[in-house]
């Protein structure tokens, strides 16, 4: 056991669990596993849930499974499943040899359903879905036994097996627990075992046309595997009674047992698998990749790094509370991250021409700059500075509001790393009046960006040479909802509450050369305007960048 990682890691009520057991001697060590139905793609939900059970097992030296839960043959697809695994890989975390498929123990269900009915303590039920529903009951009320709650086992036996032959029809046997209709945890109500489903599994084939329900299959699968610590979410409080029966009443390898913690909801986005597929199919965003999605595949593509993600799961604790956790609490562990790791590089995303009239013609500097304000390591790069360069629109107001320190007509300011300049004139579009061009004289004096003679530019401002720069594409994404709990409410409806202004696309941005060659397994920080990858959607010649986040403070402010 490594100490040092377990003081590294914030207690919380599973780890107490778990080291009590371990004290205690109740395990030698523990399994954990990390179980998604391969339905969908994995959100930053999931990754609380694979934080947790790796870090478990890596805290405390021992493993942690992946396996996928395919006990529903109509929805899952092996997309699903490579994505999942990548999805997990890209988190930091390696299941070695642990990689399992429920469906693998398709036999063992079978063995287990087969025991339980031998032993009297399951039955087939041949009522309708409909008449099982009536005889339910409600939380007041005790359900009402079928009529064929007393089937001897030799004949549910027999025709458990004539289902797994295949005469039967869809829904009109039923394999049920003989637990107690009375029970007031309705889940206890002689739940349903197994089902037939004459649908092709995307891994056993025809093989089957029955299925184990969940909660007669996952129990089962934890106790082959030897998991001693089976972690899901609060959902699944109420059917700990029955994870316990279906494991008290077979003869098992191991004694798992169940733990529940609350689910991972975050502000402005949705993690429901039927709303990120709706959003997906229905073309509200460009694939399971888009970087708006909360989707492990789009936080990636979006540029997010994951040892973010694992901080920011980390952060939020484990809890038995459900509650929300502010968006903003995601990003600062992205910007934290980035702040140390992101070299710093110069773009201007709406170009505004400058030209420095009492520059030299034809002539370029070099100007060192380093990569890093913070960090020497990073170490220093040069970058071209001419006549004729570009601003930024936004630093220039003909009109300058009070506190605009940056450049307006007759004032002075820094650009970065190179000159002071000072505006001398305004170019317009005779047509439309437009701002096209500044001219602005410089002070030679000033290279390098401090003052001559001590005289105070209060605002600094970055630049690219418009000879020496690259055009670039850079898309700005913002959250996908406006709102911070999409789709809650009475008649909400969520697709209504998607941020019209979720991305930005700019089209004609100017990088300084070096972005040419950019490195797509690199984070930038694009000094004052955020942190930006390359994209995989950039050509030979047309670099496009995401925003990953913008900063908190513009140094403009600061500096
Ligand atoms: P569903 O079961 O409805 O298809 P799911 O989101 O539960 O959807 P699974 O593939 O079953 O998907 O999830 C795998 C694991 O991830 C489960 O153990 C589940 O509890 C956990 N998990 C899913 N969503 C969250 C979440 N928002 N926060 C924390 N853990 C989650
Ligand atoms: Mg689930």
């Amino acid at each position: 056991m490594d100490d040092q990682l377990i003081e590294a890691t914030p207690s919380n009520f599973i780890r107490n669990i778990i080291s009590a057991d371990l004290s205690a001697g109740r395990n030698r060590s523990i399994v954990t596993r990390f179980p998604p139905e391969p339905n969908g793609y994995l959100h930053i939900g999931h990754a609380k849930s694979i934080c947790l059970n790796f870090g478990l097992a890596r805290d405390y030296a021992g493993c942690c499974h992946l396996r996928f839960d395919d006990t529903n043959p109509a929805k899952e697809e092996v997309e699903y499943e490579e994505s999942i695994k990548r999805d997990v890989a890209w988190l930091g975390f390696d299941w070695g040899e642990h990689l399992y498929y429920a469906s693998d123990y398709y036999e063992k269900f079978y063995e287990c359903a087969e025991a339980l009915i031998s032993a009297g303590k399951a039955y087939v039920d041949s009522q309708s879905a409909e008449e099982m529903r009536q005889r339910r009951g409600t939380l007041t009320e005790p359900g009402v036994a079928s009529p064929y709650r007393d089937r001897s086992s030799a004949e549910s036996l027999d025709l458990f097996r004539r289902m797994r032959a295949g005469e039967f029809a869809d829904g009109t046997h039923i394999l049920r627990a003989r637990i107690d209709m009375a029970a007031p945890n309705i889940n206890l109500r002689d739940p349903a075992l197994y089902r037939i489903k004459k649908t092709e599994h995307h891994r056993t084939g025809a093989a089957w046309c029955i299925y184990p329900m969940y909660d007669f299959a996952h129990p089962i699968s934890d106790a082959l595997e030897g998991v001693t610590h089976s972690i899901c979410t609060l959902e699944f409080e109420d059917h700990r009674p029955l994870y316990d029966w279906v494991i008290d009443n077979l003869t098992l390898p191991a004694r798992p047992r169940q733990y529940e913690f609350a689910r991972l909801n975050l502000t402005y986005t949705v993690m429901s698998k039927r709303k990120l597929l709706e959003l997906v199919s229905d073309g509200h965003v460009a694939g399971w990749d888009d970087p708006r999605l909360p989707t492990l595949s789009g936080l990636r593509r979006r540029g997010y790094p994951p040892a973010a993600v694992r901080t920011f799961c980390e952060r939020i604790g484990v809890g038995r509370n459900d509650n929300w956790i502010d968006m903003s609490v995601l990003e600062d562990c992205v910007r934290e991250e980035l702040n140390d790791t992101a070299p710093r590089v110069m773009a201007v995303l709406r170009p505004l021409k400058v030209v420095i009239e009492n520059y030299p013609e034809g002539e370029v500097e070099a100007m060192e700059v380093a990569n890093h304000p913070a960090n020497p390591d990073f170490g220093v790069r040069t970058v071209p500075f001419g006549r004729e360069i570009y601003i930024e629109q936004e630093d220039f107001a003909e009109e300058p509001p009070k506190g605009f320190f940056r450049l307006a007509p007759g004032k002075e300011v820094r650009l970065r790393n190179a000159y002071f300049i000072t505006c001398t004139a305004v170019v317009r579009d005779p047509a439309s009046g437009a701002i096209v061009e500044l001219r602005c004289s410089y002070d030679p004096a000033s290279r390098g960006g401090s003052s001559p003679d001590g005289r105070k530019v209060k605002g600094t401002i970055h630049w690219v040479s418009a000879r020496d720069s690259v055009t670039a594409e850079v898309r700005l994404y913002d959250r996908l909802f406006s709102v911070p709990q999409p789709g809650v409410g009475k008649e909400v409806d969520y697709l209504q509450q998607l941020n019209p202004h979720s991305v930005e696309i700019l089209r004609d941005c100017r990088c300084e050369p070096g972005l040419a060659a950019a490195d797509p397994s690199l984070r930038y920080q694009f000094e004052r305007q955020g942190y930006f990858c390359l994209d995989a959607a950039s050509a030979a010649g047309l670099p496009v960048f995401n925003r990953i986040a913008t900063l908190r403070d513009s140094w403009s402010k600061s500096g």
